[in-house]
Parts: structure tokens; sequence; C-alpha cells
């Protein structure tokens, strides 16, 4: 009898959102249990299709994407990329600053693992979108979180961020829309930011994959169009806004000081060649995309069915004795507290496998989301009102029995 074990490299890498209590819902449908998944942004399994066009004009260019491509990708989808930032006030957007990747996902860990060093540091948020805290572990930095202030929207606590720069430290990652809290950050905070990157010389690195997925006529800024002097590494892609994340289509764009960061950028380039290409048929769908009508506008907008699937959810919610969310500015996900006076929760990863078992209802824990106390949940409203209506009255039955 012998044992293969996984690498150290994954000792500490954690992605809880397809997790323990994922693998438990997974066995319950085998067994037959219908489940209420609120646990995952994707839209498509909610009726939430991609564009039409944007279908169409994968299946008409399916037999001119045989081949690999440029490992950055395909020139007229970068080109569509490019023009994007140049709308959004980035003066210099150049397509070979370029890089197409299967999902931002992938491109994540290949901007981690091309710059860190055993040891280095990466101001990332908490609570964050993990993917984040797992690149840079498994790059093997050391992920060192910064809070995001409930009492404040949620905002940045910028001055937790500053005490945390050490001389190790190389970037901050920024997650704006945020995924999970749906905050939405001003311009004069992203200054704020820009500044102290400027004065301790380091990356930002701007997810901005909800950055047309927002409420309320609040406006996104890009943290890239408001400096030229701060290196930004800006995500973005497909799966969110365009509802079309089983293409596995993102990018990511270096933009700022590229004359001192020519090693990063070797590194980049170097890690983009490894992997070929990324999906070449689906390359096809970025540029119609980019360029076409923007469907998510009818789903954002007042009567639109996002921003009433939010409105019902947050209202829903904040009716639960002892339960309180902050309302999401954008992002498809809500990241309720439950107050420890009337929970006293030691354990959230229980608490949420408790709720599955009782309830058949999939959420996702707070500490999930490198959140530091168990008080809090994620969950995605992306189903139907009524679906809604349905699984926090669950969620209200189930906390009930919790309940000090
Ligand atoms: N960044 C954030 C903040 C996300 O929420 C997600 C997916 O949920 C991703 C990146 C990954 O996106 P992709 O489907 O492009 O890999």
């Amino acid at each position: 009898m012998y044992s293969i074990d996984k690498s150290h490299k994954l000792d500490n890498v954690c992605y809880d959102i397809r997790g323990p209590v994922h693998k438990e819902a997974r066995r319950l449908e085998d067994e037959g249990h219908r489940i209420l998944k609120l646990n995952i942004g994707n839209p498509a399994p909610f009726g939430f299709d991609a564009p039409e066009e944007v279908i169409k004009d994968v299946i008409v260019n399916m037999s001119q994407g045989q081949g690999y491509c440029d490992s950055k990708g395909l020139f007229a989808a970068r080109k569509a990329i490019a023009h994007y930032y140049q709308q959004k006030g980035l003066r210099k957007a150049d397509v070979d600053d370029i890089y197409i990747g299967n999902g931002a996902s992938e491109l994540i860990v290949m901007a981690m693992q091309a710059l860190l060093n055993n040891g280095d540091e990466m101001l990332v948020p908490a609570p964050d979108y993990p993917l984040w805290t797992a690149a840079v572990t498994l790059s093997g930095g050391h992920a060192v979180h910064y809070i995001c202030d409930e009492q404040a929207d949620w905002y940045p606590d910028l001055d937790d961020m500053r005490a945390k720069i050490t001389s190790k430290t190389r970037g901050i990652v920024l997650i704006n829309p945020n995924n999970p809290t749906g905050a939405v950050y001003s311009t004069e905070f992203l200054l704020e930011v820009i500044e102290i990157a400027r004065q301790h010389k380091l990356i930002i690195f701007a997810d901005e994959i909800y950055d047309k997925i927002l409420y309320d006529d609040i406006a996104h800024h890009s943290v890239c169009s408001l400096c030229d002097d701060v290196l930004v590494v800006t995500f973005n892609g497909l799966s969110k806004a365009y509802r079309a994340c089983g293409f596995r289509q993102g990018w990511m764009m270096v933009s700022g000081p590229k004359q001192n960061a020519r090693g990063y950028i070797d590194g980049l380039e170097m890690l983009a060649s490894m992997r070929l290409c990324a999906n070449v048929p689906m390359q096809f769908a970025i540029q119609t995309a980019l360029g076409g009508y923007q469907s998510i506008n009818e789903l954002i907008l007042p009567g639109g069915r996002l921003r009433k699937q939010r409105d019902v959810a947050w209202e829903l919610i904040n009716q639960i004795p002892g339960v309180s969310c902050v309302k999401p500015k954008g992002a498809l996900y809500m990241f309720p507290r439950l107050d420890p006076k009337v929970y006293p929760i030691k354990d959230d990863q229980k608490l949420v496998f408790d709720l599955l078992q009782q309830e058949k209802l999939l959420v996702v824990q707070g500490t999930g989301f490198n959140w530091p106390s168990p008080d809090h949940f994620r969950l995605v409203f992306l189903p139907q009102e009524e679906i809604l209506q349905d699984a926090i009255g669950r969620l209200a039955r189930f906390l009930k029995s919790y309940r000090q």
C-alpha cells in the first residue's frame, strides 16, 4: 500500500467556492435531492443567455479557429479590447499589452506566477474573490489581507492597507466592482490607492470583471484610466457582462510605465507562450461582444431582471432577525452579516453545511472569501424572484434554529 500526495505547493491553497460543501451538494444531488444553488456566479443556468450575435459569430468562425494563434490572442479581438479601454479613458492602450486567456482565472494565476518570489507579499482585500489569495499562495507569495469596512459601504480601509506595506510588498489587488460585497469604488478612492502604489512602487492588479454590472446609476472607473505613471494590470472577460462563463474568455492588459517592468513582461510572455494560446474559436466572440449591442444594460436598469432580483433578495435578507446586508452597487452577490450576539457561530463552514443538509440550499461561508471571522456568507442573486423568495425563506427557517 502506498499513497500519492499532492505537492506542498498546494498546502495552503484554498478555493472554498468549490470546496467540501460544494462536494457534499454534488453527493446529495447524486442521491436524487434537488439543491437550490446560490453559490456560483454562473448566469447561464439561470436563464441569462449570451447575446445571440456573439454565439452566431463563434459558430460562423469555427472553421477559422482550428489552429493555434498568437500566444497573446487574435489581433482583432485584442484590438477590440484596446478600443474598449481607450473609450474608458486610457490614452495608450496597445494591442501588444493585451493577453487573452482561458478566462480571467488563467491570467490571474499567470500574473502572480510571473511576479512573485518565495516570501513576496501581495495586498489582497478581505473579503476577496478567493482565487486571488490562492494564486498568490500557489506562486510562493504571501497574501496580506487589507480589511474592507462594512460600515463604510465595504470600501477598503486605506490606513490598514498602508500599515500592511513592507519591503516585500509587490502589489495591491483591487476587485472593483467587488465580489463578494458588491462595492463599487469612486474616482477619489481609486486616486488614493494610486498614490499609495506610486509612493511604494507597487503594481495595481485591477480585477474589473463586473465593470458593466452596476446598479443605482453608479459609474465604473477603470483604475488604468486614472494614471499613467503606475503599472496597472487590468483583468476582464466575457463571463459576466456577456453571460458566457463557459466560453472561458478573459483578458489582461498591462498599462503604465512598462519600461520599468521589462523583466515582468518577459515573464508574462514566457508563461503565455508555454500554454500556447487560449481557445481560438471562442476568441471570435470578443470583438462582437464588445462592439455590439450591450444587452446587459437591459438587465441592470430599473425594471431589469438583475436589478429586480437584487432588490428583492436584499429586502428579504434584511428582514431576517439578526441579519443585515449592505446593498450591493454592482456584481451578482450579497455578503450578509450574521450578528454574533444572535448567532454565536464558531465554524461558518459547518453553518453552510448544516444549511445544505437541512434546507437543501447552497451558499458559501464568509471565511471562504478570506473574511477573518465566521459571521458572513455569500449568496448569488441570479435565480428568478420566486426562487430567491423560496431560498431566503428556507434560510430564515434554518437560521431560527441557530438563534441564541
Ligand atoms: N474575478 C472575479 C472577481 C470573479 O468573480 C471571477 C469569477 O467568478 C473571476 C475573476 C474569474 O472569471 P473567468 O470566468 O473569466 O475566469
